[in-house]
């Protein structure tokens, strides 16, 4: 079967076609700006020319009818007819408490997401306006949803839980959902296939560390701990976002900056982390770059990232009571090595014990702990949209 992977944001959709006879990816591509002038297709065919279409397009069921134009082009195109795509698979952001696994979507699953717009009003609202122009544009074909909360579903109250009146977990289900499920679950099960025992008797720590970045503690199989709360704000410094801060702060810079709820909003997610403390980039590289030419507030802003890092990995130890490996994975966590050589620093009374010269390699699945290190350190290379597909295959059986 070919199975499509949509990705839809407030202005864009990307997506992956997979053959999963072999699970190879037939094209992947990205339609930009859309619903504002200067909408931008760029298609990629595997082992074709990229095509780029420029045609601004008025919302996604347009971006959606262009897609599925451009995949079955008899130049450019990967399938023959639309007909050849088997089954749809969407990410979608938050599923609250109502999903631990990926589901088909039904009306019932829409209204759950829809019920979710108010916990996650920047990513469920386009997540369901993809699934709407897909259900349109292919409405005889299973579409599923694979949930980036769904993995961290398995925490127990003790971690899900914050220490507020109890009532406003009822209520309004203030807890921590965590996000980058399916990023955790893939990488955490390669790690499992590595370490070569069975995922239900591992202990792994995962961190994600892309522009948005959290960490996972995973024992017997269930999520244990994970970094990022109620919404992706808590737990790691981030490209833009502060992690973890006392909460007093947000209303004294209220006061102080004259900022409203919407302002305050912007002002943690977008301003803050490495960008707002390093006043450089949000991109580490930049960061990392200006620290190595000597500014010592990229300097500063890089330990108060380490040390972040640092605290989650012992914070996760303590509740594994240790661990088998450590795995890194995103943007930075695949690429910056320099960034985990400092993470793992001084780490051997944890049984932590990094071999410097291995990890100076760049999105490769490989150990790169010493051979006396009581953890393995892994780099495993995410792949969020193999898992959605092969969730897609599973479901639409
Ligand atoms: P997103 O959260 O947007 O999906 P990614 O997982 O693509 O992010 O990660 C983007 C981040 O990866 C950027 O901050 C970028 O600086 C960082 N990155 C990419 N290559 C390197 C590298 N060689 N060293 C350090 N950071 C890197």
């Amino acid at each position: 079967m070919k199975v499509l992977v949509v990705n839809a944001g407030s202005s864009s959709i990307k997506y992956q076609v997979f053959n999963m006879k072999d699970e190879s990816v037939l094209a992947k591509g990205l339609v930009d700006r859309v619903g504002i002038p200067g909408t931008t297709l760029e298609h990629k065919p595997t082992g074709k020319d990229e095509v780029i279409i420029k045609k601004d397009l008025p919302d996604h069921t347009a971006g959606m009818k262009l897609v599925l134009e451009v995949l079955a082009n008899s130049e450019y195109g990967v399938i023959s007819d639309m007909a050849e795509i088997g089954a749809v698979g969407h990410r979608v952001v938050h599923g609250g408490e109502s999903f631990a696994d990926s589901v088909v979507i039904d009306d019932a699953v829409k209204k759950v997401i829809k019920d979710c717009f108010e916990i996650a009003p920047l990513h469920n609202p386009p997540n369901l306006m993809g699934i709407d122009a897909c259900q349109e544009l292919m409405p005889n074909v299973p579409h599923v949803a694979v949930f980036d909360t769904a993995f961290h579903q398995t925490m127990k109250a003790e971690n899900y839980l914050y220490a507020l009146p109890y009532d406003v977990y009822e209520k309004y289900k203030v807890r921590r959902y965590g996000f980058h499920g399916t990023s955790h679950f893939y990488v955490s099960h390669r790690a499992a296939e590595m370490l070569g025992k069975p995922y239900e008797e591992c202990k792994i720590i995962t961190l994600h560390l892309g522009n948005g970045g959290s960490m996972a503690a995973i024992k017997d199989g269930q999520v244990v701990d994970t970094s990022m709360g109620f919404t992706p704000l808590e737990g790691l410094v981030m490209g833009t976002r502060s992690g973890d801060i006392d909460p007093a702060i947000v209303w004294f810079l209220m006061d102080k900056l004259g900022m409203d709820t919407a302002e305050a909003n912007n002002y943690f997610n977008k301003k803050s982390g490495m960008l707002g403390l390093s006043g450089v980039s949000n991109d580490l590289r930049d960061v990392l770059e200006a620290a190595g030419s000597g500014n010592e507030r990229a300097k500063t802003a890089l330990r108060v990232y380490y040390n972040q890092v640092k605290g989650y990995i012992g914070n996760y130890m303590a509740k594994l009571n240790g661990c088998d490996c450590l795995v890194f994975t995103a943007g930075v966590g695949e690429n910056g090595y320099d960034v985990r050589e400092a993470i793992c620093a001084d780490m051997d009374y944890l049984g932590v014990k990094m071999d410097n010269e291995k990890n100076k390699v760049r999105g490769k699945e490989v150990d790169v702990a010493t051979a006396d290190s009581k953890v393995r350190i892994f780099i495993i290379p995410t792949n969020e949209e193999l898992v959605i597909a092969r969730d897609t295959l599973r479901l639409s059986k």
